[in-house]
């Protein structure tokens, strides 16, 4: 279906957030995502994209994507020069790393644009939770005001790299923090980082583990 854009911004010197009004209801649920069909050459190129937040506008509906524009990347010469007021093609909603519906306590974390969906889902949930964001440097962050608006979450966001007030040092290590025995983790982000999360977890006893490897 034909997407509209209608606002587009830089999050930070790489992220680009993109709002695509579509024109009709399509079902989601948090921790879905978007698949954008670029149709920039005969070669299909299509993107998989996280939902931060689903809006309903009278008969439409809107997304909004936080993309990371990598180096030497396919999809980001489009997205480079795209702007509002550009059509884009959208192939509906999909995805299996939903937020469960129950009052479990809920473990959130993310590296990089592997906060997206998590967002998404921390908004929705009124569960005890709790978000670990870890990116490398200062200037990879993103989307915090949204994480300081998200009512009653605990929230722990690393910069590795170097030190930054307000921000917790190092890599998100979770060896010393305990968590109820039914607590949900969703882990989303780069596939090496969220395969180690997910067996360290699993080591440890907990099974209600969710992930997205991007
Ligand atoms: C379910 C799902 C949801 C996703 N949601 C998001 C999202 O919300 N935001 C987002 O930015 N991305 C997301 N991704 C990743 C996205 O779909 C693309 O794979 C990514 O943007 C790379 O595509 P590209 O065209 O930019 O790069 P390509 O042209 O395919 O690759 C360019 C270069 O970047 C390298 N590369 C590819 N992927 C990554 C990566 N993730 N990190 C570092 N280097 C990489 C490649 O090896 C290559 O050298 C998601 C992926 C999946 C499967």
């Amino acid at each position: 279906m034909l997407g509209h854009i209608v606002s587009y911004q830089m999050l930070n010197h790489d992220v680009v957030e993109i709002k695509i009004q579509l024109p009709q209801i399509i079902s989601y649920k948090p921790g879905q995502w978007a698949l954008i069909d670029y149709k920039v050459s005969e070669q299909p190129l299509k993107r998989a994209y996280s939902i931060a937040e689903y809006k309903i506008v009278d008969q439409n509906c809107e997304i909004t994507l936080a993309i990371k524009l990598l180096e030497g990347s396919k999809s980001g010469g489009y997205l480079k020069i795209a702007k509002q007021g550009d059509d884009i093609e959208v192939v509906g909603i999909f995805g299996h790393f939903v937020l469960q519906d129950n009052e479990n306590p809920k473990v959130f974390i993310g590296t990089g644009t592997g906060l997206v969906p998590l967002i998404a889902m921390a908004n929705m949930t009124t569960s005890d939770k709790k978000l670990y964001f870890s990116v490398s440097h200062k200037s990879d962050l993103f989307y915090i005001d949204r994480i300081q608006n998200i009512a009653n979450l605990e929230s722990h966001i690393h910069v590795s790299r170097e030190e930054v007030e307000g921000c917790e040092p190092g890599r998100i290590d979770l060896t010393a923090a305990s968590f109820p025995e039914n607590t949900e983790f969703y882990i989303c982000g780069n596939p090496a980082v969220v395969t180690a999360f997910a067996e360290t977890l699993q080591s440890r006893g907990y099974q209600k583990i969710y992930t997205e490897k991007y």
